[in-house]
């Protein structure tokens, strides 16, 4: 079978020589021009699925989760396509304000901030905190009083949700490290503080169940438990909006389900509205989102070149290339699957079995396992994976004293470095 196109970025293209194309460019050409490993984003899908989900969950609703992928580039586009940016952590703050991010189109997550981060946040003008613990509350409390500024925030609760996903990505359930519980008035609690403080600008309520969840009904789930909170307390605390966070599935094999986020957006917003009038609200609140993987995921590919190529008789044909966990950790730590193709020659049959592992010391250093390749792929050939865009280089690291790998976006025939590849010098660069 040949790669199912419909997992690659919108404008890919096979060109009469049975190249691969993206953004008008040659994908063989490119990694020519910039070397392999190489991350080639189609700028064209990025603003057409976030174009999709503003028009969904409308103007102001939507925030792209940066930490699945984040450089200056990136950040221009979301900005330019009025979508706000998610962040957790000083890191990823820092980079959304050097690339221009204005504050007030910010909002800080994470379980743990520092005073360092929650300052920066606040001198920022962030648009929202997401408050995850009491500590944090605390810490917040302090620091809004001795800068003598406000700030607006967002309870994050935990549903009670397990979501249809890996264990690793379940973020809802009520053992979960992120958020309050709605048991023991612990969630309710966190609320009253918030609203006791002159400082703290109750927003609303902020749920994430989880990352890649591929069915709907974690979802639905979520919203009534929300909702039916949201109901219980309506008469002390208005909820302005609820922001149900990320987690919108995508397709990295062709065997996955299409999760038509149109569909499913109309679905969570209707849900939201019915949910409110089945518990007495005057009014529904506003429903915010914030996909990462979403906007991201397919709109890149990876390429590789093939390096060696082992047969053992018998038990396994390695296909090895030039990267690995340290640019793509995902089938590492979640077993996490892949097609794979050879840009190069689009037309050719992938009849045989293999498993492509990377150049690291590790055996786990797998990027896929019994995957078909084309029966005739030899050393020198490029090798590539689909749905690359999200949690690959922005998990990427230096293990093996490995350089991460370049990053480029292409558009209407252009291509351009937005990340350059690491050279050997940037790895001594803290040493010192
Ligand atoms: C990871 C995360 C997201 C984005 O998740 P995706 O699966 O990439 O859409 C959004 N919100 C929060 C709070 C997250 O932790």
């Amino acid at each position: 079978m040949q790669i199912d196109q419909t997992l690659l970025p919108l404008t890919a293209h096979v060109a009469g020589n049975g190249h691969l194309e993206i953004g008008g460019c040659d994908v063989t050409t490119l990694a020519e021009q910039y070397g392999t490993p190489l991350y080639i984003y189609d700028e064209q899908h990025i603003r057409q699925s976030a174009r999709t989900f503003r028009k969904v969950f409308g103007n102001g609703n939507v925030a792209y989760a940066s930490k699945a992928f984040l450089c200056k580039a990136i950040v221009d586009v979301i900005r330019e396509e009025g979508l706000m940016l998610d962040v957790a952590s000083g890191g990823e703050m820092h980079i959304a304000l050097a690339a221009g991010m204005p504050g007030d189109q910010l909002v800080l997550h994470g379980n743990n901030k520092s005073k360092e981060e929650l300052r920066l946040a606040i001198e920022n003008r962030v648009n929202r905190i997401v408050v995850d613990s009491f500590d944090e509350l605390d810490r917040l409390d302090q620091l809004t009083d001795e800068l003598g500024r406000s700030v607006s925030v967002l309870i994050r609760i935990t549903p009670g949700v397990e979501a249809h996903t890996h264990e690793y990505r379940q973020t809802g359930t009520e053992n979960s490290k992120f958020g309050f519980t709605l048991n023991n008035d612990v969630a309710l609690n966190a609320i009253k503080q918030v609203a006791a403080h002159e400082h703290l600008d109750f927003a609303g309520l902020h749920c994430h169940i989880g990352s890649q969840v591929s069915r709907a009904d974690g979802f639905r789930a979520a919203i009534k438990i929300v909702m039916d909170f949201v109901g219980t307390i309506a008469t002390e605390y208005h909820v302005r909006e609820i922001d149900f966070g990320g987690g919108f599935a995508i397709r990295y094999e062709s065997a996955d389900e299409d999760f038509a986020i149109e569909k499913l957006g109309v679905e969570l917003i209707e849900a939201a509205q019915a949910a409110a009038q089945r518990v007495g609200l005057p009014e529904a609140p506003r429903i915010v989102v914030e996909p990462g993987r979403a906007i991201v995921g397919n709109a890149a590919i990876a390429v590789y070149r093939v390096g060696t190529i082992k047969e053992i008789p018998g038990v396994n044909t390695y296909v090895s290339v030039d990267g690995g966990l340290s640019d793509n950790p995902r089938h590492a730590l979640y077993g996490a699957r892949y097609e794979f193709f050879t840009p190069e020659h689009m037309d050719r049959q992938r009849t045989r079995n293999v498993s492509v592992a990377g150049l690291h010391c590790e055996q786990g250093d797998i990027l896929g396992r019994d995957v078909p390749v084309p029966n005739d792929i030899r050393v020198g050939d490029l090798l590539a994976t689909p749905a690359s865009g999200a949690y690959q280089m922005s998990m990427a690291s230096n293990y093996n004293k490995v350089r991460r790998p370049a990053v480029i976006f292409v558009n209407n025939g252009e291509a351009w470095v937005v990340v350059r590849r690491e050279s050997y010098d940037d790895l001594l660069r803290l040493d010192s």
